[in-house]
């Protein structure tokens, strides 16, 4: 099966509404194993919607349409793809359970519209519950899917170092995905039954995790480094505090959305002057006199200090510069230290996080740096 996705809506074209609900069904139509090979943003208007829905079914077989299905004048969805389809078309009703506009499917020549409606909140379940089934019974073979989550390496590193495999492949194929400071390997495979596909995938994902295991933190769409380190320090009983200066208190809130965090974490200190970190964390003044705020003399003492100063096994902290002014020649933007103390010893690291992206991106690298380099701990601990 090939389908298209057209986004119908001014809205979208005028930036004032970002397309979640195209993400949302090219990530579906993927793991479905449907071909969806373009995707079209029209107005709310009839000659251009019916342009599109020309252009697309030369290609495809299935359009899907989000957007403009209310009974509002601007909405034009239904009219334009009965217009499409002709009278003859098959419709099937798709229920919408939390608004008032009904999706539908129409069929004719074997062609088929799937509209949905455009609110995400109603899109995403229609999809789910009435489009995906219906394309399910129309595409042949299962598709099954393995996300490989990797911390602490980039994208091109982890793409080098599988690049024959990714180079290869064609059943299962692996995708490489980056985000700001993970990423992972999706690894699919289509066969006749899902225990099929799995015994496809297995090979390749063993092949990943023998070069790059040190790195994978889970498997599993919904995975996350910070649910990941919290339910490993949960499972060995570890309790841990936090010194943060330039992160915020990024890295607290990033454990403390995970549900049961207080198990493990028992307090965290924003210490963004000197004097806090005197004050609250004991840092000695001649160390940041000396070293400087950031430095790995001062993570250093303000890990032990965080770990001393609340009693828990792992004490962790973070100090660098998230720019965008601060910087100099021996300590530029984006570079931030990192101390951990666990078993009376404290060790550090540092890294500079360079590129594109800003304050944001630097601060939002340490707290997954500061993970991970949890997750390395605890794993050697
Ligand atoms: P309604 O009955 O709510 O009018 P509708 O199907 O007619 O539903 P639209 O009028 O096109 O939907 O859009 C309603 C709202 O849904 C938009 O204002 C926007 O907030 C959201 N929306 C529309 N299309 C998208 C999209 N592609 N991605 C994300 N949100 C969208
Ligand atoms: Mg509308």
């Amino acid at each position: 099966m090939k389908a298209e996705i057209v986004s119908i809506g001014t809205e979208l074209l005028l930036g004032g509404v970002l397309n979640t609900n195209a993400r949302y069904l090219a990530r579906k139509l993927a793991e479905l194993g449907v071909d969806a090979e373009r995707q079209t943003t029209v107005g709310d208007n009839p000659g251009r919607v019916a342009e599109v829905f020309a252009e697309a079914f030369r290609r495809a077989d299935v359009v899907i349409t989000t957007g403009g299905l209310g009974d509002t004048n601007d909405d034009i969805t239904r009219a334009s793809a009965e217009d499409f389809m002709g009278g003859g078309a098959g419709r099937t009703i798709l229920p919408n359970r939390r608004g008032y506009a009904e999706g539908f499917i129409l069929e004719s020549g074997g062609k088929a519209i799937i509209a949905l409606p455009g609110p995400p909140n109603e899109c995403e379940p229609m999809f789910a519950n009435g489009a995906a089934p219906w394309i399910r019974a129309r595409v042949s073979g299962t598709i099954r899917s393995r996300t490989i989550r990797l911390c602490g390496i980039g994208e091109s590193s982890a793409a080098r170092a599988i690049a024959d495999i990714l180079d290869s492949q064609s059943n299962p194929t692996v995708a490489p995905y980056a985000g700001r400071a993970e990423m992972y390997f999706r690894v699919s495979a289509k066969a006749g039954s899902a225990a099929e596909a799995d015994a496809l995938t297995a090979p390749v994902a063993d092949e990943i995790y023998r070069r790059l295991g040190e790195y994978v933190y889970a498997e599993g769409e919904d995975a996350t480094l910070a649910g990941t380190v919290t339910a490993e320090l949960l499972r060995r009983s570890l309790t841990i505090a936090l010194a943060e200066s330039c992160t915020g208190g990024l890295l607290s809130s990033a454990i403390t959305d995970i549900p049961g965090a207080s198990g493990t974490l028992l307090e965290c200190a924003v210490t963004y002057s000197n004097d806090a970190k005197i004050r609250r964390l004991g840092v000695p003044a001649e160390t940041l006199a000396r070293f400087g705020a950031v430095s790995a003399e001062t993570a250093s003492a303000m890990a032990e200090g965080a770990a001393k100063r609340s009693g828990a096994d792992i004490g962790v902290s973070v100090t660098g510069i998230a720019g965008p002014g601060g910087g100099s020649p021996e300590k530029p933007v984006g570079l931030v230290w990192f101390g951990i103390r666990y078993n009376g010893v404290t060790r550090t690291e540092g890294r500079l996080f360079g590129g594109t992206g800003g304050r944001e991106a630097v601060r939002a690298r340490a707290v997954s740096t500061a993970l991970d380099i949890i997750r390395r701990s605890i794993k050697e601990i």
